[in-house]
């Protein structure tokens, strides 16, 4: 498993459920909505409301810290935090579950846009389909 440490941002004051959701975050494999990670920090016995783990997460991505990535056409916002180190990931349409894609199929596309001094940050893909359980439940219903 890859050493995921957050450097804390200079300047973002520390408070116990940023630390927390810094915490989960850093030990989760997959990128987590903001429901899954209230409720990891709920299990842990803090109390804490959704919206503050909402605002929490959007002063991070605006940090820089946190990368929001939507999927399924935005129904649904996950985050994961920021290791400037480039993924995709596939949805499956029926159970919503993120698998990381290994390569990047936009690296040697090169866009072309009018603003010449565009400077491109990243990109976004939406990957999705139906997962290898899903196909195998629907398999053996027909
Ligand atoms: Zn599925
Ligand atoms: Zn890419």
């Amino acid at each position: 498993m890859e050493n995921k440490k957050l450097k804390w941002p200079q300047g973002l004051k520390k408070t116990e459920t940023r630390k927390a959701v810094i915490s989960v975050l850093e030990k989760t494999e997959k990128p987590l909505s903001a429901a899954d990670i209230f409720s990891e920090i709920k299990k842990n016995g803090s109390n804490v409301w959704l919206s503050t783990i909402y605002r929490i997460l959007e002063l991070f991505v605006k940090k820089g810290i946190v990368n929001k990535l939507s999927v399924m056409n935005s129904e649904m916002a996950v985050y994961e935090l920021n290791q400037f180190k480039h993924k995709h990931y596939a949805v499956c349409v029926n159970c919503h579950k993120i698998i990381p894609v290994d390569n990047c199929p936009m690296e040697k596309f090169v866009p072309q846009i009018e603003d010449d001094d565009f400077r491109i940050m990243g990109h976004n893909l939406e990957i999705y389909g139906i997962c290898k359980d899903c196909a195998h439940k629907s398999n053996k219903r027909s």
